[in-house]
């Protein structure tokens, strides 16, 4: 009898973090296609499921990276403003993604210099901490946003867990600092029923408590709002204390379901929850408009 195998299942804490998997873009890019079927926005998906697939062939092609922080900073060691690594490595994935875009069913999207360049970056890089950008986004803003998913997302699956910050209520990504895109409820493999956050940037999800706001100090109980007639796969958590809300997606009614790719396949429920007054509190960078989004780090 193997006595670790028997002690083990019952005995360990469910993972505090779960990094994101190899194929994350080419899963979400089939994800994409999939809800596109009947949809009233099908082209715009399918169009987004093409960037996925740039994006996959873009991280598995990604030169391995060098001088990523040790952990050693205070605060979540992929943060924007101290992974210089990381922008060193964002010009040659813009340049492949760019690219890669002729051929994609998306606007045609000029690329940019390195100044703007930057400035793109810059501005991505905010809204996935959750502040308010401004206007219209257009095709090279969402696929700059799509190259720092890239090297954001092989940067957390090459960086140490120990390097990442501590869980704390409310605190946004242990990684990169970033917000959630939505909250994700897993099934099966003995995580069944746990809550995870999933990071809009670098995918890295995190542990976070059921059932409670995770927008407001108050910790308030949070009511579900689903779309009548829909398989309740995703439901926003709205918050009476703070108004804010955030999707929640169940892995129980729908195995495949991807944070990101079923938020963008879910817009119809944001204009239900927006009607009875509740803030959209999660960014998602592949959104064309500039949604008014809460600033979770300044709570
Ligand atoms: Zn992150
Ligand atoms: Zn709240």
């Amino acid at each position: 009898m193997n006595l670790t195998e028997n002690i083990l299942p019952s005995s360990i804490a469910p993972a505090t973090l779960l990094l994101p998997g190899p194929d994350l873009f080419g899963v979400r890019a089939a994800r994409l296609r999939h809800l596109a079927h009947g949809h009233g926005l099908a082209p715009w998906l399918n169009g987004l499921a093409d960037v996925c697939d740039a994006q996959q062939m873009a991280l598995n092609t990604l030169p391995a990276l060098i001088g990523l922080p040790s952990g050693d900073a205070a605060g979540p060691p992929l943060a924007g403003h101290q992974a210089a690594a990381l922008w060193q490595a964002l010009p040659a994935v813009v340049h492949q993604l760019f690219t890669a875009s002729r051929g994609l069913t998306i606007p045609p999207a000029r690329e940019p210099g390195a100044e703007a360049l930057q400035r793109m970056a810059q501005d991505g890089l905010k809204m996935a901490v959750g502040e308010v950008a401004t206007g219209q986004r257009d095709a090279a803003s969402i696929l700059v946003a799509a190259a720092l998913q890239v090297v954001w997302t092989a940067a957390a699956r090459t960086i140490a867990l120990s390097a990442m910050t501590p869980l704390q209520d409310l605190a946004p990504c242990p990684c990169c600092g970033s917000a959630p895109v939505g909250a994700v409820v897993m099934a099966g493999e003995g995580k069944g029923g746990l809550r995870y956050l999933e990071c809009s940037l670098c995918a890295t999800r995190w542990n976070a408590v059921r059932a409670r706001c995770t927008l407001c100090e108050e910790g308030s109980v949070v009511q579900y709002l689903g779309l009548e007639g829909a398989s309740g796969a995703v439901q926003a958590e709205a918050c009476d204390h703070c108004g804010g809300y955030i999707k929640t997606f169940f892995q129980d009614k729908d195995i495949q379901i991807d944070p990101l790719a079923d938020d963008l396949g879910s817009l119809t429920l944001d204009i239900l929850v927006g009607e009875q007054g509740y803030a959209r509190a999660a960014p998602n960078l592949f959104l064309q408009a500039a949604e008014p989004v809460r600033d979770m780090t300044r709570d």
